[in-house]
């Protein structure tokens, strides 16, 4: 099975269209795809179209930022009926916190030296949504940085000038959401945080005790050795696992759609859990 349930279009800071993502998707034989923009759920309808087109296993997903111990964890929710009021309320309240931020991260840039940092990235976002990565673009085009990993270096984590906090939903929140709207709830690339393995196995637990689902164990970044870590963490507290690419389509990044390590032998992988069969 080649299930890939992490992906970014244009509707957040992808750079490829939701029917082109899903395009590639299918080129590679995916199993089952999911498309899960931060926050946003607007580009699902034409993603859904075209996967139907393709007869392309598809299930509606979404990567929504949450607050847990004073930093900015990831949730993917897969599954879910958009047309959920509870979900989309949630999704516009983060939204919202995105505009705030972005005026933030505007004047920090300022303070820096950098004139009219919101509004040449502003016009990088082709549907509204601003987000890091587009500040990043901007910084980048600009000059001021090479490359993406040292314009986050840089600018845009830490104490650096265009560094915030942004207190978003709580983990019970954000798993009301996706579980309101019939979704399975995973914290995203488990790895990423910059957290002891310690932490990251009192995430895994808290996680669970406010409901999650499950954890993506299997990601294009991930050594043999963080895939077996992280099942065997999920499996002892009775959390699904989960396989995502996190594709952007951004140059220079070698992750394609569907490159992802081989799954472990499991009896707890989520796509048994989500009703995606034809
Ligand atoms: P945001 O959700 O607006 O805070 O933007 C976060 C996005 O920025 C992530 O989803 C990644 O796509 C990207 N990102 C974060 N940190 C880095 C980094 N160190 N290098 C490259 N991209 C990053
Ligand atoms: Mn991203
Ligand atoms: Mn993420
Ligand atoms: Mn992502």
């Amino acid at each position: 099975m080649k299930v890939d349930l992490h992906s970014h279009s244009y509707y957040s800071d992808g750079v490829y269209s939701p029917a082109e993502v899903v395009e590639l998707a299918n080129q590679v034989k995916c199993d089952l795809f999911s498309l899960t923009d931060h926050d946003t759920t607007d580009g699902l309808s034409e993603a859904q179209q075209r996967a139907d087109d393709l007869s392309l296993n598809f299930t509606p997903g979404v990567e929504i930022s949450a607050f847990w111990n004073n930093r900015t964890i990831h949730i993917l929710g897969l599954d879910i009926n958009i047309n959920n009021d509870t979900l989309q309320k949630g999704l516009r309240q983060n939204q919202e916190l995105r505009k705030e931020r972005a005026e933030k991260i505007g004047l920090g840039l300022r303070r820096a030296g950098i004139k009219e940092a919101l509004d040449k990235t502003r016009v990088l976002s082709k549907t509204g949504m601003i987000t890091r990565t587009h500040f990043a673009q901007m910084l980048i085009r600009e000059g001021y940085c090479k490359d993406m990993k040292s314009v986050f270096r840089r600018f845009l984590t830490g104490k650096k000038p265009g560094s915030t906090i942004v207190e978003w939903s709580s983990f019970e929140e954000v798993i009301g959401w996706i579980h309101a709207a019939g979704g399975h709830a995973v914290i995203a690339h488990p790895f990423r945080y910059r957290m002891t393995q310690t932490k990251i196995k009192r995430m895994f637990s808290e996680f669970k005790e406010a409901f999650g689902d499950g954890v993506e164990a299997i990601t294009a970044m991930s050594s043999e050795q963080e895939i077996n870590l992280c099942s065997n963490w999920a499996k002892d507290i009775n959390l699904l696992i989960s396989s995502g690419s996190d594709y952007h389509g951004w140059p220079n990044q070698r992750i394609n759609v569907g490159s992802l390590k081989e799954v472990p032998k499991s009896d707890n992988l989520i796509w048994n859990h989500l009703s995606w069969q034809r």
